[in-house]
């Protein structure tokens, strides 16, 4: 075990595991039904898909979001392995949204959008770049402002309780340059060339 708590564990396979998780069951997306992998019909235009955490989808979120929160909560002791998250944090769990496409526009098949629902605190998460600051606050020990409101002091797009109202491309860029610089000091600065079209 690379890292053994209190907020998190890190394995020698690779793996970063949530001890902590501000995730509720309840909170879930509510306009529309939701469906399990087996139960879409052409019928249905307008649903959110159940996403297990074996599904393909699953691995790639959870890859992504490990990708650039390694660097974070691990440094150069992240070392070279291909990280992913064990799971979602308890509580949260990732949907699929099909809805119509607006009248006149190309194509004829449902739109597509991942969303990461579960957080108390957020609504939901709508790219794994978007989540990796909040994961990395949970995995710091989830604290809160001591004041009534609680607000998480988190970096996220979301919580913002510094009031910073950061874009998520400033955001995303800085999460980016945190791994590149980790990867230079393990001198493997090239290998990163891939991720600039990732939001
Ligand atoms: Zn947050």
């Amino acid at each position: 075990m690379i890292v053994d708590g209190p907020h998190f564990q890190a394995t020698d396979e690779g793996e970063l595991v949530f001890l902590l998780t501000d995730g509720d069951n309840s909170r879930r997306p509510t306009e529309h039904d939701i469906l399990e992998p087996d139960e879409e019909s052409p019928l249905r235009d307008n649903y959110y898909l159940r996403i297990p955490l074996e599904h393909r989808d699953s691995d790639r979120w959870r890859s992504e979001i490990a990708k650039y929160l390694a660097p974070l909560v691990l440094g150069a002791t992240m070392g070279r392995l291909p990280w992913t998250l064990a799971a979602f944090p308890t509580g949260y769990e990732l949907f699929l949204h099909k809805s119509p496409r607006p009248q006149g526009s190309a194509g004829s098949t449902l739109r597509r959008d991942f969303l990461l629902y579960g957080s108390t605190d957020v609504p939901f998460f709508s790219s794994p770049l978007e989540f990796v600051r909040h994961a990395e606050w949970l995995m710091r020990g989830a604290h809160r402002t001591p004041d009534r409101s609680r607000a998480p002091r988190c970096e996220c797009k979301y919580c913002d309780v510094d009031g910073r109202n950061q874009k998520q491309s400033v955001i995303s860029r800085e999460l980016r340059a945190r791994r590149a610089r980790v990867l230079a000091q393990l001198g493997d600065g090239d290998a990163d060339a891939d991720s600039d079209a990732d939001a």
